[in-house]
């Protein structure tokens, strides 16, 4: 009971205070304890490494996100300068390009940077959410996977040695560009032109999504001109000497598209008139080696960087449980709220374990994922000379990857969501906490790099051309290891029987039930696989 009080003398203040002395890696004991358990020999200078990364990531560059997160602060377009020059300069504010030139500064490409170290810095960075920098960064270490393999030419090895080792400290920012107008998911579909000029490749048409257009290289698809099949370019998006004189490569950034989520990022709608580029890989195997290299990397990250965000909103209200009273009780004291903190915990928990072994799987692989394109189909070749075993463990891998990146995606903003909805009417203020900027990324996090459908569909294709060779029984056996083993079979059975369909194209009803049962499958059979790691983790001293 409270008598009236014309001074409401509430305050946030014990809170806010709190918060602002969170050190994300220092709290997380349970991320600390698993990076111990799955890194081996590196896992004292991880920890070391860490330490200082997070201090620069829970203070400096959390405000500095915060900062560049308002409407105000939106990144927007100058097409010409005051003396009618076409420059399209991309405006941001400062805090950004400060931020961002430390947080490249890090060099995560560099020959001495190991797969761990980015693994753990990526998901400590993410707490901040995508914050302008998440997204490049990640379409950078795809652009340094696929030049690691292919870069074979003065330009090309060039621009790799760049993105390794930067120029004075200073590193420089990748994007991707694959999406066109008529379609995101259907690559093959892609229509813009590259033509053979006296020895130089250019390009001509548009792209209609093109993210961290304030990059200074990108990967973009193209068809080669009278071909049908996308090839694979590197393009610098000022040529040498050029940046500082603000002379784009060759191409007009026609709008920046105002978006939900990644708010802080120019995601652009680009026109390329001659832009020179350079050829990436066989030119037969462009769409292969951008799915299989540059989406593959994409796809982890995503569910890393989902990772670190979910880990912040459930740090956070989970203090504001002990915080905030309600009805005389401590929010925490209520039966309601606590379920939902335990559902949001079991999730952090077992998105991090699961993304821990899945990782640990990918960066084992000899030469990667080794996709093969038939048909127009990725697939891992059943051509292939590899011993049986080698094949299959591959699939694994590929789709987990594929899973995991569904699963997480969805999972962080339903657990955002459920933060959300903790904190009461607080939780839709965007100044309040950063739930609401988690969420809205989040969102994006579900469509780019394969929205959920397509890589359903995906998943399913796969398992149907494997089957021959790789049986769902065994598969599951596999993924599932250390599982009981009536969990096993009825995931089995369940897999065998949405099987009997041959393919989702044939429109039934047959068909459509076994489209939805097979969307809630995928999700099921990857908690499943997380929930083991789980076990692992905490059965781990
Ligand atoms: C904020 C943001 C930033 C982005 N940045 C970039 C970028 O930098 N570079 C870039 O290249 N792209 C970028 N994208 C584009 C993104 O990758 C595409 O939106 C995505 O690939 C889907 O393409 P689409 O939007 O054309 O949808 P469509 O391909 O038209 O798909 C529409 C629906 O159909 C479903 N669908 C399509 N094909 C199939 C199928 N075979 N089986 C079952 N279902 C199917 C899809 O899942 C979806 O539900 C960005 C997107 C967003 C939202």
């Amino acid at each position: 009971m409270s008598l009236p009080d014309r001074n409401n003398p509430y305050s946030f203040s014990p809170y806010l205070e709190w918060r602002k002395n969170v050190d994300y890696y220092e709290e997380d004991l349970f991320f600390q304890k698993l990076l111990r358990l799955y890194t081996g020999k590196e896992a004292e200078q991880l920890d070391r490494e860490a330490r200082t990364f997070s201090k620069k990531v829970s203070f400096r560059w959390r405000d500095f996100s915060e900062r560049i997160s308002v409407p105000e602060n939106r990144p927007y377009l100058m097409h010409y300068d005051g003396h009618k020059n076409r420059i399209d300069r991309i405006v941001r504010p400062y805090e950004i390009a400060v931020m961002e030139k430390e947080v490249f500064g890090e060099a995560w490409f560099a020959d001495n940077t190991s797969d761990w170290t980015r693994f753990m810095k990526l998901y400590i960075l993410s707490q901040n959410s995508e914050a302008g920098v998440c997204c490049p960064l990640i379409c950078t270490w795809g652009m340094a996977a696929l030049l690691e393999k292919y870069a074979n030419t003065q330009e090309t090895k060039a621009i790799l040695d760049h993105l390794k080792n930067g120029v004075d400290g200073v590193y420089p920012i990748g994007a991707q560009f694959v999406s066109e107008i008529q379609g995101g998911s259907d690559v093959p579909a892609n229509l813009l032109e590259a033509v053979e000029e006296n020895g130089v490749w250019r390009l001509y048409g548009t792209k209609f999504f093109c993210s961290a257009a304030h990059a200074d290289y990108s990967v973009i698809t193209a068809k080669p001109k009278g071909s049908e099949t996308v090839a694979l370019f590197v393009i610098p998006m000022w040529l040498p000497g050029n940046k500082e004189k603000e002379v784009r490569n060759g191409y007009t950034i026609d709008r920046i598209k105002r978006k939900l989520g990644t708010v802080e990022l120019p995601t652009a709608e680009i026109t390329y008139n001659g832009t020179v580029a350079y050829p990436v890989g066989p030119l037969n195997r462009g769409v292969a080696n951008v799915v299989g290299i540059v989406l593959t990397y994409s796809r982890l990250a995503i569910a890393i960087a989902s990772a670190g965000a979910m880990t912040r909103g459930l740090r956070e209200i989970r203090k504001y449980g002990e915080f905030r009273t309600a009805f005389g009780l401590k929010l925490q004291d209520f039966p309601m709220l606590i379920a939902q903190f335990l559902k949001n915990e079991s999730y952090v928990r077992r998105t991090i374990a699961g993304n821990f072994k899945v990782y640990k799987d990918f960066i084992s692989l000899p030469s990667g994922l080794s996709v093969g394109l038939e048909s127009g189909a990725l697939f891992i070749s059943d051509k292939s000379d590899e011993p049986l075993e080698m094949r299959k463990k591959r699939l694994d891998v590929r789709q987990l990857v594929l899973l995991e990146k569904i699963t997480v995606a969805k999972d962080s903003n339903d657990m955002s969501r459920l933060g959300i909805s903790a904190l009461g009417g607080h939780g839709v203020m965007e100044d309040f906490s950063s739930l609401p900027r988690m969420l809205r990324d989040g969102l994006v996090n579900e469509l780019w790099e394969g929205p959920r459908n397509v890589l359903l569909t995906q998943l399913f294709v796969d398992f149907q051309r494997a089957r021959k060779w790789y049986p769902p029984e065994e598969f599951v056996k596999n993924i599932l290891k250390g599982a009981d083993a009536t969990l096993i079979r009825e995931y089995t059975e369940e897999l065998e029987e949405i099987m009997e369909i041959p393919h989702f194209f044939e429109m039934n009803e047959k068909t459509i039930k076994a489209c939805s049962q097979w969307d809630d499958y995928c999700d099921r059979l990857f908690h499943a696989y997380q929930d083991i790691a789980l076990a692992e983790a905490d059965s781990a001293s």
